[in-house]
């Protein structure tokens, strides 16, 4: 029996492409590459196993989680053997008291918000891809999402992981203390390095106390500086503020005429919206004429123009499926260049005014369409073609629309990748980019930690 078949049995060691293929495909469906071999272990020693018969063999390895991931991270470059973490999907240990939860990298980021909800307590990582996405794949990426501007990102909600190195050493760094200051914190390294340092296969999160009253609201501004308005208000309205969406309305528009048991919020009339959520943790709070009162002072003060308070928790829900249906119900109009860039809070009108100035005189014939989380500054920036456009043709007239968002984001004080990653869709980018000592530490990390440069290769840094 091959080593690889003996190590996770031959059920689960992979080689037909009818069966590989899937697992070589991006969620945009614009990449793909079949795997010659995806492995699907049990256990953190299987993975061990698998790794010190990859260093033997001189095979690259490509780590898959929920293979949601944007950036075409979990698409092979050339020879190499994919594992795909889909089993080790065991919830070890909540703690109530620690407020921590241990997870196996598998999980899916929903199961752990459910795990954490059965202890009373809050997993706070929102976004539209939970319910596949792995608790690997968002450490690997450091995921956002919607909560981020309360929670920060995955960064911030990790204590401690447990790391399968290239060579095959476990890394067992999974700690539930809340202050360590022992030399270097490693996890960081290994927090967003989309898998070419080594395999995440476990980690313990931070829970936060239950969310048991929440008011949402759909606002209607005329211009991103009065959102800017709005967001500050709201930041100190007296509740948590956990999340502050931002949308064009063509974004929305778009949503709820392709969608399904969709209405406008209120009239589409201004150019902007925003989604706004306060919530607290105790049952008894009194939320209501919090934003209430938050709502008719921003109209007095013309910061915004017109508001909807979801009177139930279907309309809470129905606004919160419309967020998440943005993609899906706006791509039906036609092939779409994306970005994911962020500036710093207070630079994003002047920015999106930028962008706009840009593409109306390189694209004219192109819709901008924005959505994203005002409270981070990070903004989905999209070029949509005419209807009808192909695919192909839209990526050749305007596929330079990404790189020079990302110029503009850059020059703004931002970043070119905000929660995404780079994966290979923006190595280009990280070539011109990143700061050239940030990018050759990068690459002495990675010789140290990856000597023979085979974990995801061709993913995240330029050849060095
Ligand atoms: C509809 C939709 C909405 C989204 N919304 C958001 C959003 O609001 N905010 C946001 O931040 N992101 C968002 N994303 C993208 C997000 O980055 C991914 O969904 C998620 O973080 C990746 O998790 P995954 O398990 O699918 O990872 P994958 O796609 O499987 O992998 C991503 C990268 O991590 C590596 N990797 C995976 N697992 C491991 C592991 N165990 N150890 C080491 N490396 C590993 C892979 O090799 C790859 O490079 C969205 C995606 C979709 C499809």
């Amino acid at each position: 029996m091959d080593g690889f078949a003996a190590i996770v049995g031959p059920r689960h060691c992979l080689t037909e492409p009818a069966d590989t293929a899937f697992y070589g495909e991006d969620w945009r469906g614009s990449l793909r590459a079949t795997p010659a071999m995806v492995l699907r272990p049990a256990d953190t020693a299987e993975v061990a196993a698998i790794m010190v018969e990859a260093a033997a063999r001189g095979l690259s390895v490509v780590p898959a989680g929920g293979r949601t991931g944007l950036a075409g991270g979990t698409v092979p470059i050339g020879p190499s053997v994919t594992i795909s973490m889909e089993r080790m999907n065991r919830i070890r240990a909540v703690d109530p008291v620690d407020m921590s939860i241990t997870v196996d990298a598998g999980c899916i980021v929903e199961s752990v918000a459910n795990a954490a909800a059965e202890a009373d307590r809050l997993f706070p990582l929102n976004f539209g891809a939970q319910g596949s996405a792995h608790i690997g794949g968002v450490i690997s990426t450091n995921a956002g999402g919607i909560r981020a501007l309360r929670y920060g990102t995955v960064r911030d909600l990790v204590l401690g992981l447990e790391i399968v190195l290239p060579d095959g050493r476990v890394l067992d760094d999974l700690r539930r203390v809340r202050k360590d200051n022992t030399g270097y914190a490693l996890r960081h390294l290994f927090i967003g390095a989309e898998g070419t340092l080594g395999l995440v296969t476990a980690a313990t999160l931070k829970l936060y106390p239950a969310l048991r009253v929440r008011e949402t609201a759909f606002v209607a501004v005329e211009t991103p500086a009065d959102a800017l308005r709005l967001l500050g208000r709201m930041q100190g309205c007296g509740a948590e503020l956990v999340a502050f969406e931002f949308c064009g309305r063509r974004t929305i528009a778009l949503t709820i005429q392709n969608g399904h048991g969709f209405r406008e919020p209120v009239p589409l009339t201004t150019p902007w919206y925003c989604i706004i959520e306060i919530a607290a943790a105790h049952a008894a709070a009194q939320l209501r004429p919090i934003l209430e009162d938050n709502l008719a002072a921003a109209l007095e003060a013309d910061e915004c123009v017109d508001a909807m308070i979801a009177e139930s928790e279907d309309t809470r829900a129905m606004l919160w499926r419309m967020r998440e249906s943005t993609p899906d119900c706006t791509k039906q109009e036609g092939p779409a260049i994306a970005t994911d860039t962020a500036v710093p809070v207070s630079a994003v009108p002047a920015f999106l005014d930028q962008v706009h100035a840009m593409s109306a005189a390189r694209w004219p014939e192109g819709h901008v369409m924005c959505i994203g989380h005002l409270g981070d500054g990070n903004i989905h920036i999209s070029l949509q073609a005419p209807k009808g456009t192909a695919r192909e043709a839209w990526v050749q007239r305007a596929g330079g629309f990404d790189d020079a968002v990302a110029e503009l984001a850059v020059a703004a004080g931002g970043s070119f990748s905000a929660e995404h990653g780079i994966g290979q869709t923006k190595v280009k980018s990280m070539a011109a980019l990143k700061n050239p000592v940030a990018l050759s530490l990068m690459h002495a990390i990675k010789s140290t930690l990856d000597p023979d440069l085979r974990m995801n290769p061709g993913k995240v840094l330029p050849p060095g």
